[in-house]
């Protein structure tokens, strides 16, 4: 094809700026192209002034999504079985796009008291100031959940497994309180990540008899799978509740950059692998742990005797001698005749592991834990002693297990 003639009564700063060529449509490739804009530009004004945002019908500004954005969002509902998907700057920004869509003065919101951290903050802090109180509550006991529902109970957060101590709740018996008390359930899926279960299909049968109303996922974690993106979702199988989320989401102008889009669709085809390979050797990790003298309690779903074992058994696929799925982090507890400052030491003397936040790129993590400042109620499933939470990375496991040793030997001792 020859080049389009170009239209030289204008400059060249405009012939450039206005170039007229468009490239012919039908271009396939393994990846979606990545389109950037702020601007989007309208035929006329008749489309400009009748184009409509809140669907997939067209393009009106980028904040509202771009053909990347929206191939994204339909990637992530396939992966958690949803039908609507809000994307955000982070996962946290998924957590409080919910709870300002949903929450007024007067309102109550339930939390789990293992919630992810910030979660909780959040409700301190801009949900305080704003007449919204918040009540945590027992993710081991459904019976406590169910007490403390109230009239005023609108949202209610839920965690499989909690953040840190990893308990496992009854996630169904959950599910079907807030429905039968008509509260909306939003989970916090980012361990499952759609792969452990399927949070829109709790029953496992298809029927979608048992879902949870919303699931926020940290696409920070597993689908962005480097450590390098932070985004979050917000995924729903209900219109009415996808728009309160999106309103909301559009008045807040929580928008994501297209180049961040693109690295989560990149990796999100992997994912499933990844995931996999975390899991696995998390649980052989996990298992040599246990095996340490200087560990009191390993806290990881999947090991019998852990807290929830069985209804994690349930949920993700091991209850009939399957191994089911479990993602690629655990914490210990280091036993309390070690100090605050060998634990320290232990954690500083990891050379794998590195000490960082967030998990599911490619490389270990450590982090200590304060965990009395973090719990409003005692936890008699947990020994005493100090935390240490660790993600699993991709590294080979025989290396990060010598690491462990390595650093244990040196902090507690000869082992
Ligand atoms: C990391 C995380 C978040 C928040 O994700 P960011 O992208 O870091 O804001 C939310 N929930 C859970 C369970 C997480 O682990």
């Amino acid at each position: 094809m020859p080049c389009m003639t170009e239209d030289t009564t204008f400059g060249p700063a405009t012939r450039i700026v206005h170039h007229p060529y468009t490239p012919p449509d039908g271009f396939v490739a393994p990846q979606p192209g990545v389109f950037k804009a702020s601007t989007v530009i309208f035929p006329n004004v008749a489309a400009m002034r009748s184009r409509e945002w809140k669907d997939k019908s067209g393009y009106t500004y980028g904040l509202h999504g771009t053909p990347t954005t929206f191939i994204l969002e339909e990637r992530l509902c396939a992966l958690e079985g949803g039908l609507q998907c809000v994307l955000v700057p982070s996962g946290l920004a998924a957590i409080a796009n919910v709870a300002l869509a949903l929450l007024q003065p007067g309102d109550e919101v339930l939390i789990p008291d293992n919630a992810y951290g910030p979660n909780k903050d959040l409700a301190n802090g801009e949900l305080a100031r704003f007449g919204i109180r918040h009540v945590l509550y027992d993710p081991l006991d459904p019976a406590d959940l169910a007490a403390r529902i109230s009239p005023a109970t609108r949202l209610v957060w839920l965690e499989a497994p909690g953040s840190v101590t990893m308990e496992f709740p009854d996630l169904c018996e959950q599910v079907r309180i807030c429905r039968a008390r008509g509260v909306t359930s939003a989970l916090d899926n980012t361990w499952g990540a759609g792969l452990a279960f399927a949070p829109f299909d709790l029953a496992g049968d298809g029927s979608g008899s048992l879902a949870v109303d919303i699931s926020i996922h940290a696409l920070t974690k597993y689908p962005s799978g480097g450590g390098d993106v932070l985004m979050g979702s917000v995924i729903t199988r209900d219109l009415a509740l996808h728009m309160k989320v999106k309103l909301t989401h559009m008045r807040l102008g929580l928008g994501i950059a297209a180049n961040d889009a693109e690295a989560v669709l990149r990796a999100l085809s992997s994912i499933g692998l990844r995931y996999r390979a975390h899991d696995v050797a998390a649980r052989r990790l996990a298992l040599w742990m246990q095996e340490q003298p200087a560990v009191a309690q390993v806290l990881h779903p999947a090991l019998p005797g852990a807290p929830g074992h069985v209804h994690w058994q349930t949920l993700c696929g091991a209850a009939n001698g399957g191994d089911g799925a479990a993602a690629g982090l655990f914490s210990v507890m280091i036993d309390a005749r070690y100090s605050q400052q060998q634990v320290d030491a232990f954690c500083d003397g990891l050379r794998l592991f590195k000490l960082g936040y967030s998990w599911g790129g490619p490389m270990s993590l450590v982090v200590p834990y304060q965990l009395a400042s973090m719990r409003s109620r005692p936890a008699p499933h947990l020994q005493p002693g100090t935390l240490v939470r660790f993600s699993v990375g991709l590294e080979e496991v025989e290396d990060l297990r010598r690491d462990l040793q390595q650093a244990m030997g040196r902090a507690f001792g000869a082992i």
